[in-house]
């Protein structure tokens, strides 16, 4: 499998101020030490409740926010180049490779332009100058999407939000680009035209040759959707895994809550509902040792002082990756599962 994309501890903190009359300055630790590596042509999901990180992590891979610190190290055909220490032009150029599709296509479009024009201005910006070649790249790209051609003079408001996010992925395809960050992409949606728009998704990935970073706070899409799922909590991944085996051989107690709470259509499989303790504590002041510590009804000593190590395991053939004190007990005491190093 080739890599794409590696990080390596990306951090990104937001200074805030400590009080209307404070000079004192704080932090927002949104993304707070993440390592990941994206391999080409996989779905990667990541979830979380909402102000987990994910969707500063999604921005700051596309620079639209600056790392705070770490690396991006993007694979390009002439080689690997880290985005965070590319300047602006080369980062512009950069974004030719990566684009994003955003959860509200309606605020991402400009209500004033006609679908033509919105999609026209990528292309215009690498290089498509002729106005016939643009329509007819426009017009096949809405074709690409289930559109019709003629809808390319239409505006925004002439469209269901459905087919308003058919057109923000369009636009986010017109450049070519090899990496989709797709957040909440499907979240505004009815569940009816969500799972039409997630199966146009794995269509154009088989297409185009595509990797997607799917981010949802949806457990029951990402599913569907991804073929590995990173579960962040509080800034951290905490658990890694092929997507099957994340759902089946669950290790971390956050994630275990999380797949908890998904509703089951079948009253014969009922599951047990593990309710999480307390808030999800503030970015600003993390708990110490295991983020998730206050909230943990598994929680010992050591998990108040230690912050858990990623450590990966080879369950049932698949890599996986956890960061919990009980979980590596478990798994290194009991001998269930191999180790396959940290
Ligand atoms: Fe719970 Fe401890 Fe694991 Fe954290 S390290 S999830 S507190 S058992």
């Amino acid at each position: 499998k080739e890599v794409l994309l590696t990080l390596n501890g990306v951090k990104n903190y937001f200074p805030v101020k400590d009080g209307a009359l404070s000079k004192a300055k704080n932090y927002v630790k949104a993304v707070n030490d993440v390592n990941l590596k994206i391999y080409k042509g996989e779905t990667l999901g990541l979830v979380g409740e909402s102000g987990c990180g994910k969707t500063t992590l999604g921005k700051t891979i596309l620079q639209l926010y600056k790392a705070t610190d770490g690396e991006i190290i993007y694979n390009f055909e002439d080689g690997e180049r880290d985005l965070t220490k590319l300047k602006k032009d080369e980062m512009d150029l950069a974004r030719k490779k990566i684009q994003i599709v955003f959860q509200d296509p309606h605020s991402s479009l400009n209500p004033s332009f006609t679908i033509y024009q919105s999609l026209s201005d990528p292309l215009k910006k690498f290089g498509v100058k002729s106005k016939e070649e643009r329509r007819k790249i426009i017009g096949d790209l809405l074709e690409a999407v289930n559109m019709r051609r003629e809808y390319m003079d239409r505006y925004p408001h002439e469209f269901s939000g459905g087919q308003r996010q058919r057109i923000g992925i369009a636009r986010a395809l017109s450049i070519n680009p090899e990496l989709v960050i797709c957040d909440e992409a499907v979240s505004a949606l009815d569940v009816s035209i969500q799972a039409q728009v997630l199966n146009l998704l794995k269509d154009l990935k088989e297409k185009h040759n595509l990797t997607y970073i799917f981010i949802t706070h949806d457990l029951s899409v990402v599913e569907y959707i991804s073929d590995r799922i990173a579960v962040m909590y509080l800034g951290k991944i905490v658990e890694l895994a092929d997507a099957k085996s994340l759902y089946k051989n669950t290790l971390h107690p956050y994630t275990k809550a999380l797949l908890s709470a998904i509703p089951v259509a079948d009253i014969n499989h009922k599951k047990e509902r593990i309710v999480l303790e307390g808030d999800v504590p503030s970015p600003m002041n993390p708990p110490s040792g295991c983020f998730f510590h206050p909230r943990c009804k598994h929680c010992m000593d050591i998990c108040k002082s230690e912050a858990p190590q990623m450590k990966s395991y080879t369950v049932e053939g698949k890599e996986h990756f956890v960061s919990c004190h009980l979980a590596s007990k478990q798994i290194e005491e009991g001998g269930l599962y191999e180790e396959a190093g940290t």
